[in-house]
């Protein structure tokens, strides 16, 4: 019989002796002597003549290949070497990482640590329920695993398929994601709080014939029936054959013939199953964006690329050392629960925490009472829910003991100042550098972040800082033409491939093209605006399409956000641009008070406005400022400007792709104080 050690002995024996010997011709940069930034990246060892933390992130770009294959062939085992580092034409959308080479995922994220180390933990799950967390070794993972991979096959999943997991954060939607890798399947995980027609949709555009789901949820507190919204989208899913069906709470549901009880049938499978040999270019899952800007793009990461930049940019941006607890708190449905609360921690044989829950249940304390019980070192969230916990004030933070934390991580939005500020000063008692990380679904990692190659970094409030290694952040000017100084911004673009990046959209390759390619050939658009300061450092400005242009005055709606922010009587703002006859376009805001908060609005308004001309200029004033009780936002937690802009112009009928918003009566609530205010 074959055991699940002697398995991960078997692939890492096979690729370690290769390896040794393989010398692709590629590689003739890496010679074997050290120099002294071994000590802070062993994987640089080889680099000849490289001396630095500079001089290492130089190198990475300047030559992309041989910084990529040296650490492509010590940080992943492979089955067998790949003979070619990357074939890419960006103008064409064509991207190929290691080519030749074979591998299996998830026995880079387990099988290779249960070799060393079985009895360490994986997974902590910080249940809905607080205090009643669960730990899972890399052992109990990886049989976790090998059962749903042999359960799936049994029932004729096969490789190149797709299927789509619709569970909330925990450890068996993360053995199911890894099953998927195991038998060569492609996952497509849609976040367990869309209805039944958003899941519909994915399931449908991913073809999947598989669906992973659960009777019920548990979030914050509240009971959601996944299983019943299942059941009603695959009503319109004609490919879907099958539906697993676990257990999460002990309520039974109704199954039909399609459905499959998945915890009793994974008691029946076998510990061990045989990993896949995949190609380093196989899929490894389909993720739809947030849809922030438009309908949601099905983004396409493959194998080897994919997991290299997530294991890299997990040990580097956030300085993890073996023995931390990292506490990545985004849901799996989402890029960041995927490269950062999964695979890029698990391949590095990480101790990573599943949230379930949210910041403010049972109250808002909940992340800080969870950094204490489970010592988090490294913390990674969201400015949305770091607001929400401001209003709140400092007590919830302070009730704790949060001296295990080292690291304090932002994504997903611009960090306005204030929050900045408080997510140091407050949750990180001054001592914890907060590194904002930058970065997209199609990016499949962190691309520009504070201290990415060197932990002693200065770090200046606010901003994104430094590129990761390999990466070469560009700025284009409004004809499309690289700017090369500093102290200025433009539309950001990156100037060279990297193996994290997306391939493609699935079936849409062409829209691909469009979106990424097409717009500064030869260059990856971002769709976001940045600055670059006078000593080369980045800051994200926002989104392009939220950039406004008044009497010709460009102005990013974070900056003037990010003021509006720091009026302590604010929790949270949006600014949109409208048209208006004189300017070309006019500044209208949205703003949210804080809990308790009693002000006049017109005395307030009065205020927000001095407060910009003060700190922007009288042109960025906002001509209207409508007081509303929460924003419009997508379920990942960002503001939905685009929707906005749409109720000031008054095309209700042009409202968009609305299948990412996480409460639809925050837009009846802001036409009807729209229509108010007019
Ligand atoms: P869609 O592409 O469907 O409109 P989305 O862009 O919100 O949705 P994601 O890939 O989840 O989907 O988000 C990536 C975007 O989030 C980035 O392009 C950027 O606009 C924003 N973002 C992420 N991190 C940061 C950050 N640290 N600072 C500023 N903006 C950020
Ligand atoms: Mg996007």
């Amino acid at each position: 019989m074959w055991l699940p050690c002697r398995c991960a002995l078997k692939s890492a024996a096979a690729s370690f002796s290769r390896s040794g010997v393989f010398e692709p011709p590629c590689l003739n940069v890496v010679r074997r002597s050290s120099g002294n930034v071994a000590a802070f990246m062993p994987e640089a060892a080889g680099f000849l003549g490289v001396s630095g933390r500079d001089a290492l992130q130089d190198f990475s770009v300047s030559d992309g290949d041989g910084f990529w294959a040296a650490v492509a062939r010590q940080r992943l085992s492979w089955i067998r070497p790949f003979h070619r580092v990357q074939d890419c034409d960006l103008s064409r959308g064509r991207i190929k990482w290691f080519e030749g080479g074979q591998l299996n995922v998830s026995v880079n994220c387990l099988d290779r640590h249960v070799h060393t180390c079985p009895e360490r933990v994986a997974l902590i799950w910080e249940r809905d329920e607080k205090g009643s967390e669960v730990r899972y070794t890399y052992r109990e993972l990886l049989e976790m695993t090998c059962r749903v991979g042999n359960l799936l096959r049994r029932h004729g999943v096969k490789k190149g398929d797709c299927v789509t997991i619709y569970m909330p954060t925990c450890p068996l939607a993360v053995a199911s994601m890894l099953a998927c890798a195991r038998i060569g399947a492609a996952h497509n995980v849609v976040f367990a709080g869309f209805s039944a027609d958003a899941l519909a949709e994915r399931i449908r555009d991913a073809e999947s014939s598989t669906v992973i789901t659960v009777n019920q949820g548990l979030r914050g507190g509240k009971v959601t029936e996944l299983k019943r919204t299942v059941d009603a989208a695959v009503q319109s899913c004609p490919s879907v054959r099958r539906v697993f069906v676990a257990m999460r709470t002990d309520n039974p549901v109704a199954m039909t013939a399609r459905d499959i009880p998945m915890d009793e049938e994974m008691l029946k499978e076998d510990v061990v199953c045989e990993p896949a040999v995949m190609d380093s270019e196989d899929v490894l899952f389909l993720l739809y964006t947030s849809g922030s800007t438009g309908k949601p793009k099905g983004l396409v990461h493959t194998q080897a690329g994919y997991l290299l930049y997530a294991a890299l940019t997990h040990r580097y941006v956030f300085n993890y050392h073996d023995g931390d607890v990292f506490g990545c708190v985004a849901d799996i449905g989402w890029i960041t629960g995927h490269s950062y609360a999964v695979y890029g921690p698990l391949a590095n044989g990480g101790t990573t925490v599943l949230f379930e829950s949210t910041p403010v249940y049972p109250d808002p304390g909940r992340y800080w009472d969870m950094v204490e019980r489970l010592k988090v070192n490294q913390f990674y969230g969201a400015p949305t829910a770091i607001r929400l916990l401001i209003k709140y004030g400092d007590q919830w933070v302070k009730k704790y003991d949060r001296s295990t934390l080292k690291t304090l991580g932002s994504v997903g939005e611009p960090i306005n100042t204030e929050a900045w500020e408080w997510y140091h000063r407050v949750v990180g008692e001054g001592r914890c550098p907060v590194v904002d990380t930058w970065w997209q679904t199609e990016t499949g990692g962190i691309c520009i972040a504070p201290k990415p190659s060197d932990p002693d970094a200065e770090i200046v409030p606010g901003m994104a800082m430094r590129p990761f290694f390999g990466i070469k952040p560009v700025l284009m000017d409004t004809e499309g033409k690289v700017q090369t100084s500093n102290n200025i911004s433009g539309a950001l673009c990156i100037a060279q491939p990297w193996p994290g990046m997306a391939r493609t959209i699935h079936n849409h390759h062409q829209r691909f093209i469009d979106t990424y390619c097409q717009p500064y050939p030869g260059y990856f658009f971002t769709g976001d605006g940045a600055y670059r300061s006078e000593e080369g450092y980045y800051q994200i400005t926002g989104r392009l399409d939220d950039v406004i242009n008044v009497s010709g005055h460009r102005i990013g709606t974070a900056e003037i956000e990010d003021v509006v922010n720091q009026c302590p009587s604010v929790a949270e703002s949006a600014v949109i641009g409208y048209s208006h006859n004189i300017k070309g376009q006019g500044v209208y805001a949205f703003v949210v008070l804080k809990k308790g908060v009693n002000v006049q609005e017109a005395d307030l308004s009065k205020q927000l406005s001095n407060m910009v001309s003060e700190k922007i200029a009288k042109y960025a004033c906002p001509d209207f400022i409508q007081f509303v009780k929460r924003l419009p936002k997508t379920r990942s937690g960002k503001i939905m400007r685009r929707v906005l802009r749409k109720v000031v112009e008054c095309d209700l009928d042009g409202l968009g792709d609305l299948s990412t918003l996480d409460d639809p009566a925050a837009i009846q609530e802001i036409i009807q104080g729209h229509e108010k205010l007019l």
